[in-house]
């Protein structure tokens, strides 16, 4: 099997980071499988390569040793996502010629009007298929004016996947209505497409992150489908899933780079030791007893021998007091 961890460096990696690789990492190695570490820096606006080296500084000084990725290299040619775009080209010209994608015309201002919520509260990115029927002659006469953002064209479907933490989950996707981008007017590639692509590129069996990403599951299994059939490779094949309870603070926040989570680096600088921040992280999260540990301190190597009950991960939220 191979599992791996996919940060976005657009900050210092903090203690929810840390959480979603710690638990990636033990159930690679509890499977004797092969980890993988990919720098997800496809926003490339909001991502920075200092922060992507400060990042695997600090995953390296935790303990992490990866099988594959950034400084040691492996089977593809880079592991930062920046640098693979013109993989991610490639495969969206094959998904254009089966005409599984279309061109989307549409302005801000347009898809703000179609967005507007029905229900209250509801948060809707829905599309309305509008530029899923324009023919030939409109989208040479548009393309003139403007770069186009590329649409994948869903078919209504249910989508049903089990995951090891958050249990059966359904999705229904509702046709154009569904239709997601997969690059933006200005060439920048959509997280969907990348981490799809990649997980499928680098042989990913198993996809463990934070549960606020369960809700892009369903388009992304959607994806795979498509991609096994434009493709015809039975090698495509969808990863199993676990979305892990993220890790709030004592005051209730989730530890996000939003909510201005405590950096490594901090922890750091206040002269915490890598295996007193894996060990409270250990004790938080219920893998291990805080009085089956010295001073609350464990390294990653010898984590992983302990026999974990990853499955248990039952809390909704898991609270750190740091
Ligand atoms: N790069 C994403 C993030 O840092 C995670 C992607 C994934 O694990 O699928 O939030």
């Amino acid at each position: 099997m191979k599992g791996r961890f996919a940060p976005s460096p657009t900050g210092y990696i903090h203690l929810g980071n840390v959480w979603i690789a710690l638990l990636s990492y033990i159930s690679t190695r509890q499977q004797k499988g092969t980890y993988v570490v990919r720098m997800e820096d496809i926003d490339l606006q909001r991502s920075k390569r200092e922060l992507g080296d400060a990042l695997l500084d600090d995953l390296e000084w935790l303990g992490f040793e990866w099988d594959e990725g950034p400084r040691i290299g492996g089977p593809e040619s880079t592991y930062w996502q920046s640098e693979r775009q013109e993989y991610y080209a490639n495969i969206l010209e094959s998904l254009a010629l089966e005409k599984l994608i279309y061109p989307c015309f549409c302005n801000r201002a347009r898809l703000q009007s179609i967005a507007s919520a029905p229900h209250v509260g509801e948060v809707v990115h829905r599309y309305d298929g509008h530029c899923r029927h324009i023919d030939e002659e409109k989208v040479k006469t548009f393309s003139a004016e403007k770069d186009p953002s590329l649409r994948l064209s869903i078919d209504s479907c249910d989508i049903e996947f089990t995951d090891r933490w958050q249990g059966v989950q359904h999705i229904h996707l509702e046709g154009e209505l569904d239709d997601y981008v997969l690059r933006r007017g200005d060439g920048m590639y959509a997280y969907n497409l990348a981490v799809v692509l990649d997980d499928i590129a680098m042989g990913i069996t198993e996809v463990i992150r934070g549960d606020d990403l369960l809700d892009t599951t369903g388009q992304q299994i959607y994806l795979y489908k498509t991609l096994q059939q434009c493709l015809h490779s039975k090698h495509i094949k969808v990863p199993s899933y676990g979305h892990a309870p993220l890790l709030i603070d004592s005051e209730g926040h989730r530890l996000s780079k939003r909510q201005k989570s405590i950096t490594i680096r901090e922890l750091r600088d206040n002269q915490w030791s890598a295996n007193r921040i894996v060990g409270e992280l250990a004790i938080a999260g219920g893998l291990v007893k805080a009085n089956a540990l010295n001073n609350r301190e464990i390294s990653i190597s010898e984590l992983i021998k302990i026999d974990l009950n990853l499955p248990c991960l039952s809390q909704k939220t898991i609270e750190i007091k740091i």
